[in-house]
């Protein structure tokens, strides 16, 4: 397929079983990506040969099913760290965005964070980038501060160099937020912190399913994402770290496979990435982590981002026309990932995506796992459609008629 083409959709839904699936009757109209993203075939097939053919632990045997699995497990960290342009020694195998924020706040938190150090996040993170900040802040002494938005929900910038010149320890952002679709100019923002002498880690939970993305002209220190955010399964994803920076690190979690020595009264590590996947990893996702990777490089990235653009620029238009709905994060589609976020008149969220199910259509709605940013937005939920490479103008159509629905039935 060529780069520059548009998507088929209509051939590409075909790839995915579930997407011909009934809801009440009703076509599945799945608009739910940014909490989870559907599988293609070939991604179920990825685990269905994994358990029927060579089922094996990795690293360990020397029979071949354990050299089967090995050379797979491994290949697809080759692939995974090609896709985002890192090395696969960088790249730790994690369960998703939330352990690789958990691992840096334990491995490289505890060594290098101490009292009165300042940690920088944005008003748009999801907990996962606030949590382990929070609770390595109360572990060291150090102080955890917030870079605010602008009314439009893009990052001001103002806020953030204001806190660049309390020479923070660590800056640690979204690349994409999963609430307003606003896009931050990451490899910006890691320069301006790095002139700042921070370490910077960027969640990429959902720009890397959305767009190219080349974690070495971001130049952070730590990257992370999930691949079930990605046409992949639960349970995997990634943590890719600088060149040199996993050696200086402490382990994260201990036990088998992350050692060299164990003596009895103390232990040496296993090379990177090794250190860092204690015990039996998880082998079978990790696998199919890399089918799915193969199937977004078949479509290429840029059309992935041109599809979501398209979707975008079509369902804002729609939606923006419906009286009473009130959109969150920048109106221009080229600052925004697929993501809108949205209330409707006085129409509680959770109300709204239940008569939506009715019609077979799959939002969310609730805090979104950024209650600060709900905070800011001074709602307490929000109902978000979120779109991916299956889906078409249709969906948005189907949106929103079943928000007129919506309409007619609380009598907007
Ligand atoms: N960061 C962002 C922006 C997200 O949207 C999510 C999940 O919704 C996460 C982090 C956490 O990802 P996971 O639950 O896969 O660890």
């Amino acid at each position: 397929m060529l780069e520059s083409k548009a998507i088929d959709v209509e051939r590409l839904r075909a790839d995915f079983p579930i997407l011909s699936r009934k809801v009440r009757g009703k076509r599945l109209v799945y608009l739910d990506n940014a909490a989870t993203t559907q599988r293609p075939q070939v991604v179920i097939d990825s685990l269905v040969r994994f358990y029927s053919n060579y089922n094996s632990n990795v690293h360990r045997s020397v029979h071949t099913l354990g050299e089967e699995a090995t050379a797979a497990y491994e290949g697809s960290r080759k692939k995974t760290a090609a896709f985002v342009g890192a090395r696969p020694q960088d790249l730790v195998f994690v369960r998703g965005t939330t352990e690789a924020t958990n691992l840096v706040s334990f491995a490289w938190g505890d060594k290098n964070m101490k009292k009165g150090d300042v940690i920088v996040v944005t008003t748009m993170e999801h907990h996962s980038n606030i949590v382990p900040w929070q609770m390595l802040a109360k572990r060291s002494g150090a102080i955890l501060k917030y870079v605010g938005l602008n009314p439009d929900g893009t990052l001001d910038l103002g806020s953030f160099e204001a806190l660049l010149r309390e020479a923070p320890r660590l800056v640690a952002f979204t690349h994409c937020s999963n609430v307003l679709g606003t896009i931050n100019d990451a490899a910006k923002l890691c320069a301006m912190a790095k002139e700042a002498g921070a370490t910077t880690l960027v969640d990429g939970a959902q720009a890397v399913p959305h767009m190219p993305v080349d974690v070495g002209a971001i130049d952070s220190d730590f990257y992370a994402f999930s691949g079930h955010k990605m046409l992949g399964p639960t349970g995997i994803g990634a943590l890719v770290a600088r060149r040199g920076l996993l050696e200086e690190m402490d382990p994260f979690q201990t036990g088998g496979e992350m050692i060299r020595e164990v003596f009895d009264d103390h232990s040496t590590w296993n090379d990177i990435p090794y250190k860092f996947e204690a015990g039996t990893v998880n082998i079978a996702d990790g696998i199919a982590l890399g089918a799915a990777v193969d199937y977004l490089e078949s479509i290429g990235m840029e059309r992935v981002r041109a599809h979501e653009v398209s979707l975008l620029d079509y369902a804002m238009n729609e939606l923006t026309a419906i009286r009473g709905i009130r959109l969150y994060g920048p109106m221009d589609t080229r600052l925004r990932a697929g993501v809108i976020s949205f209330n409707y008149a006085d129409v509680h969220p959770h109300d709204l995506a239940t008569i939506l199910d009715e019609e077979g259509v799959a939002i969310r709605s609730g805090h979104h796992c950024a209650q600060p940013l709900m905070r800011w937005l001074d709602v307490p939920a929000a109902s978000r459609a979120s779109f991916y490479v299956y889906n078409s103008h249709d969906d948005v159509d189907a949106l929103k008629l079943a928000i007129e629905k919506a309409g007619r039935i609380f009598k907007v």
